[in-house]
C-alpha cells in the first residue's frame, strides 16, 4: 500500500470532434473545469477516432491534469466500448485499425453535427471528413482482442443505458469476453439485477461523465487507489491487486 493514494477518475469525455458534443469541448476549457471539479485523471474518448487526443494530452501536461488517450469504438453490433491507452502512438495505432473498419462515407454535418480538430490552445485546425458515427467491421472479440495486443484496456460503456449497450443488445456480460471492466451512469438509478450479475463476475464498475459538453462533466464519483496514473496501476485497481481498488460514490 505504500506510494498508493485514491485519484479522482474520469474515463470517459467526448471532445468537439464528436459530431454529438458542444462547441465548448476544446482542450484549455475542458482541463479548466475539470481542474475546478479537482478531477485528476481524465480519458479522452471521442467516437471512432483518436484524432483530438494528442491536443488535450499536450494541455493536460501544462495544467497537469493526467489524459489517457482513448476512443469509443462503436461495434458490429452497434455496442460502445472504451478503449484506452497510455500514449497517443498507441492510440493512433488503434485509430488505424478502426478506420480501416469503418465504411468509407463522408459525414454529412448538416444531419450528423461538425467533426472539428483542434490543437492544444483550442484553435480549430481542420475537420474530420468521414462519418464517425456509425458501427465499425469489428465485433465486440475483435476489439477487446485489438486492444489488448496493444496493451489497452477495454470497457463497456454505459452498460445500464437503453441505447449502444452490452447489457441492452445482450442482457447479461458473456464469459468468454474478456473485457477489464464496465462503466455505469451517473444519474441513472442502479438496477439491483445488473448490481448483482457485476459482483458475482468481480466487477468494481467505474462511473464516468460521458460528458458531451462543459456542463456534462460532473464532480468526481469515481476514484482509483493506486500508485499513479497509467494502464498497468488502473488495470490492478480494477483487479483489485496488491490493495489497490475502484470506489465509486454511488
Ligand atoms: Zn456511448
Ligand atoms: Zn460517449
Amino acid at each position: 500500500m505504500k506510494n498508493m493514494r485514491e485519484w479522482s477518475i474520469d474515463l470517459h469525455i467526448h471532445t468537439i470532434l464528436s459530431p454529438c458534443a458542444g462547441d465548448d469541448m476544446k482542450p484549455p476549457q475542458v482541463l479548466h473545469r475539470v481542474k475546478e471539479l479537482n478531477i485528476e485523471i481524465i480519458a479522452i474518448t471521442d467516437h471512432n477516432s483518436a484524432e483530438n487526443v494528442e491536443a488535450f494530452y499536450i494541455k493536460g501536461k501544462e495544467m497537469g491534469v493526467d489524459v489517457l488517450p482513448g476512443m469509443e469504438v462503436q461495434t458490429k453490433e452497434d455496442i460502445h466500448l472504451i478503449c484506452l491507452f497510455d500514449t497517443p502512438e498507441q492510440v493512433f495505432s488503434w485509430q488505424k485499425t478502426v478506420y480501416q473498419s469503418l465504411p468509407d462515407l463522408k459525414n454529412r454535418r448538416e444531419s450528423f453535427g461538425a467533426q472539428w480538430l483542434v490543437d492544444s490552445r483550442g484553435n480549430i485546425t481542420g475537420e474530420v471528413d468521414r462519418l464517425l458515427l456509425m458501427g465499425a467491421d469489428l465485433s465486440l472479440a475483435d476489439v477487446v482482442k485489438g486492444v489488448h495486443a496493444i496493451n489497452g484496456l477495454c470497457i463497456a460503456a454505459h452498460i445500464d443505458r437503453k441505447a449502444f449497450s452490452l447489457w441492452e443488445s445482450l442482457g447479461f456480460i458473456p464469459d468468454y469476453l474478456a473485457i477489464d471492466n464496465v462503466e455505469l451512469t451517473p444519474h441513472l438509478e442502479r438496477n439491483p439485477n445488473q448490481l448483482a450479475q457485476l459482483r458475482k463476475k468481480d466487477f468494481s464498475y467505474l462511473v464516468s461523465s460521458d460528458a458531451h459538453w462543459l456542463g456534462g462533466i460532473y464532480p468526481p464519483q469515481c476514484f482509483a487507489f493506486m500508485k499513479r496514473c497509467s494502464i498497468e496501476e488502473l488495470k490492478a485497481a480494477f483487479q483489485k491487486k496488491g490493495g489497490r481498488y475502484i470506489r465509486t460514490t454511488r
